[in-house]
Formats: structure tokens, sequence, C-alpha cells
């Protein structure tokens, strides 16, 4: 038999936004189709009207774009398997339902929502844990199982409402290979009757998720691991449904963890241990409520790939820096580990610092011409992404430094303090007429000069660059204060001599008066 071609779904349900850990099945998801040449298809799973959450849909398909996963199928795509929407495709469903009824592998259950519930309170007072309907339970409850056939069959053409279950058998073994876990086996009693359809004429996830994955000749299930107690159950519906041959492969992806490690990072830890767990930023659209998103937190979303590839899975040697393509390449689901990934905000923030230093200072110009009002020289926004970028996690850092753009008007006043000295003043006189002979004024120009001026005078580095700098920024630290000068250009920093030495010399005199 030829190699199957691979074609792998993301299948979110649109019940909110789209949380980190659904970003990473996504990627794992697109990561293995396109390290295959397979098909990456974006499935919404909206059986469920209660749970529907206007907007969710298109924050998902934002999100994904916006973290370069480009789907190849998906609603708004097409693709030859669609409508890509479940509620679009209820036709489809009733009729494996029937088919499962016909092999006595599924039956109509007539229970209301009050007989359940009084199931329920029953066995909670015979401190019976649980209560389920299975093939125990099954027997002393209303449905097609229990009543005649003419009941059933009235009860029907009456239009009462009903539900349709599987048929649970008893004990028996269902055993199934995970690429991740290795062989899982379940024993049917541990299992219960499912709802696989239900009165409102709507596929449940698990009937709806079955029929899709083999009508959209899905080859493998890459989904999170709150997914594998239901696996079984789907197996089970492959083999009653006769598709056994062409059931896909499944992999269970490992939970992420909070950063302590304990339980789940869920939608509600977002902005509650101060880190976005979203890709985008989200108004709940009943309360009105913001959570914060990556994008707008100032991440690339490059890094926040990058990050999120390495919650489970890593490459098996030393290399951390990953761009989307490396890591198609080199990705594999062998190496994805079966234990929680703790998420580590420090390290995601590392992300973004490697990845803005790998970028080229033309890149980060544009970026940060976005983040400012006023027009500025790129290649001048170049010189400053060159000595800003060492210390900077997002674009914005790069222009926290707003001498660059203006005579600083605060100055470091501990700095001032300890530097500043009664001959300062004329030290400062006599190095801009140095630098006012300087006609390339470029970094080693201006280091040279500046060296040779303390030579000559026999001066310190400590009595002098530092009133350099408070000229130049009002800082007391920074970037090397020569190729802030030589940025600067030569115009801009004899500016900043003549006011800035009258200014501090005027403070020096106030402070020093004698009392
Ligand atoms: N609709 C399910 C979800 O919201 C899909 C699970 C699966 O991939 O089978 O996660």
């Amino acid at each position: 038999m030829s190699e199957r071609k691979v074609r792998v779904r993301f299948a979110p349900s649109p019940t909110g936004p789209l949380h980190m850990g659904g970003v990473r099945t996504a990627l794992y998801n697109y990561l293995f189709a396109k390290k295959n040449n397979g098909d990456f298809i974006l499935r919404v799973e909206d059986t469920d009207q209660n749970r529907y959450v206007s907007g969710a849909e298109d924050y998902i398909v934002k999100a994904l774009e916006w973290s370069g996963l480009t789907i190849d199928e998906g609603p708004g795509i097409g693709g030859e398997f669609g409508p890509y929407r479940q509620s679009e495709r209820k036709e489809s469903y009733k009729e494996y339902a029937d088919q499962l009824i016909k092999s006595e592998n599924a039956y109509y259950a007539f229970d209301t929502a009050e007989d359940l519930n009084s199931m329920r309170e029953m066995a909670k007072k015979a401190k019976m844990a649980n209560w389920q309907y299975n093939s125990i339970t099954r027997n002393s409850m209303k449905n097609s199982l229990t009543l005649s056939s003419e009941e059933v069959k009235r009860k029907l053409d009456n239009g009462e409402p009903y539900t349709i279950r599987i048929k649970m058998p008893r004990n028996e073994d269902v055993r199934f290979y995970d690429e991740i876990r290795g062989w899982v086996i379940v024993n049917t009693n541990n299992m219960d009757d499912k709802v696989i359809f239900k009165g409102d004429g709507m596929p449940t996830y698990h009937l709806a998720n079955v029929v899709d994955d083999y009508k959209m000749k899905i080859s493998h299930v890459i989904r999170g691991e709150e997914w594998l107690p239901s696996a079984p159950l789907h197996v089970l519906l492959y083999k009653y449904l006769n598709w056994e041959d062409v059931m896909p492969k499944f992999a269970h992806l490992p939970l992420i963890l909070k950063p302590d490690g304990n339980g789940k990072l869920s939608k509600r830890d977002g902005d509650r241990l101060g880190f976005p767990v979203f890709p985008l930023q989200w108004k709940d659209p009943s309360s009105g409520e913001i959570s914060s998103g990556y994008k707008e937190n100032g991440y690339f979303s490059e890094a926040f790939v990058n990050m999120l590839a390495f919650l489970g899975w890593n490459p098996g040697n030393a290399k951390e820096l990953y761009s989307i393509e490396e890591l198609i390449n080199d990705f594999s689901l062998e190496r994805v580990g079966k234990s929680g990934a703790k998420f580590d905000p420090e390290k995601t923030k590392w992300f973004n610092q490697q990845h803005l230093r790998n970028k080229s200072n033309n890149e980060l110009a544009i970026l940060m011409q976005k983040g400012i009002s006023h027009e500025t020289d790129i290649a001048y926004l170049e010189g400053v992404a060159e000595l800003m970028k060492e210390r900077a996690v997002f674009v914005n850092e790069l222009l926290e430094d707003d001498y660059f753009f203006s005579i600083p008007e605060n100055f470091d006043e501990k700095t001032f303090r300890k530097k500043w000295k009664e001959n300062s003043f004329e030290i400062m006189n006599n190095l801009k007429s140095v630098f006012e002979g300087d006609n390339e004024f470029s970094v080693s120009t201006i280091e040279s000069n500046f060296k040779n001026f303390l030579e000559a005078n026999s001066l310190g580095m400590g009595a002098v660059l530092p009133c350099f700098r408070l000229i130049l920024t009002g800082k007391g630290m920074g970037p090397s204060a020569f190729a802030i000068a030589a940025l600067l250009g030569k115009k801009e920093v004899l500016k900043r001599f003549e006011s800035k030495t009258t200014f501090f010399n005027e403070l020096y005199k106030e402070k020093n008066k004698v009392q």
C-alpha cells in the first residue's frame, strides 16, 4: 500500500480566544504537516451551540495568521473536503448515527434531563460515586434497549425528544498506539455510553470529530492530552463504522503547566500571573474584560512560536533559536515528551531578546518608525538600533532613550553630583573646541580626539567621560558615548555642549554657593 498523504487538522471549538496551548497544538500540527509535505487543515468544531462565543472564530484565524501558521484548507479558504465548519456539515452526521443504531452499536435514549438528574441524586444518596449511563445502568433507563420496539417507534413518530448513545461493550480492552505515549489500553468497563447525537439534530463532538476526520482523510490526529480519555471511544467508532483501515494515527501532546508546575496553565491564569496566555489581545464580548496578548505586548511572532515549540518538544541538541523553517526541518513527534511542560515567562522574554538581536538594523528601524509619531530618517533609526539592540528585549525599548531624538531635559542627579567638578566647565569647553576641529566626526576620530585630549591635559577617563555623557545624554550610563556622538552628528553635539555646559556649570555654582 502506498504511503498515505499526511493530512492533519487543527480543530478548535469557537468558545473563546485561543489559549497559547491551543496555538501550540496548531503549531505542532503545522510543523508535522509541512515537514511531511502534507496539508494543514483548520476545522471549526461548533456543534455545541450553547458554548458558541461570537468573534472567537475570527480570533482563531487571526491568531494563526499572526503566528505564521498558514492554513491549506479551512473556512473562508475552501478546499476539496469542505465545508470546514461543523455547523455547516450538520446533514452529514445523522446517517452515521443511524448506521450505528442499525448495527446495534448505538441506541435511542429517551431519558429527560430530570430523569438523569434524579438518577444522579439517587446514586449520590446511596454513596455511589459518579453515576454514569453505562452498560449496567442503561438497563434501568428509558431507551430502545429496555422499551419495546413498538414503544420506541411510537415515541419517535410522536417526535419525542431523544439522544443517541453509543452502546459500550462489556469488559473489552480497547487498544491503540499513541505516537507519543506508546500503547494505550483501556477497558470498556471504565467507559460510559456517551451521547453521540443530540435531540437538537446535532452530533456531539465525538461523532462529528470522527466522521469529519474520516471524510477529510485525516492521517494523524495531533491534539492536547485532555482528549486522551476520549480516544478509546473514537477508536471504537472507527471500528463500528468499518473505517478501521483508514483510522488516523493518534498523538496526544503533553500539558502546558503553570510556571510553578502546579497544574495546567489555564485561560484564567492570564494577566493574573503577570503574563499573557493569549497570542492576541481579547475583549470578552459579554463582560468587556480585556485579556492581554503576546502581539500587543510587543513580542515577535517568531519568538512566540519558537518558545511554544520548546514547550513539549526539543531537538535533542543545544540549539534553541529557531526560525519557523528550521522548526519544520527539525520537528518530529518522536521528540515530543510525555510529561507536562512548565511555561516560563522569563524564558519567553529571552526568546524575544534573541530574535530581536538576530534582526538587521534595517528591519528594526522599520519597526521603530511605527512606534514614533514623527517621520524619522531610517538610516538614523538603524544607528539607534545598532546602539540599543544589545540591551533591549522589545522594539519599544530601542526607543526608550529619548536623547536620540531631542536634547535631554532630565539628567542623572547622582552622576552630576559625583562627577561635575569646578573645572568641568573649562574642560568641557576645551573638549568642545577639539570636536569643532574634527571634520570627519566618526566614532574613531571622536574617540582618538578624546583620548589625545585626555593625554595632552593629563586628565583621566573618569573625570571627563561621565561629564561628556551627561552633556550628550543626561545619563550616567548607556551605549558608547563616542558612538552616540557620531550618530547625533557634529552639529547636534556642539549644540548640546553649548546649552548643557553652561547649564551644569550654573547648577554647580548654585549648589556649591558658600552659605
Ligand atoms: N474541538 C476539540 C477542541 O476544542 C478538538 C479536539 C480534537 O482535536 O479532536 O479542542
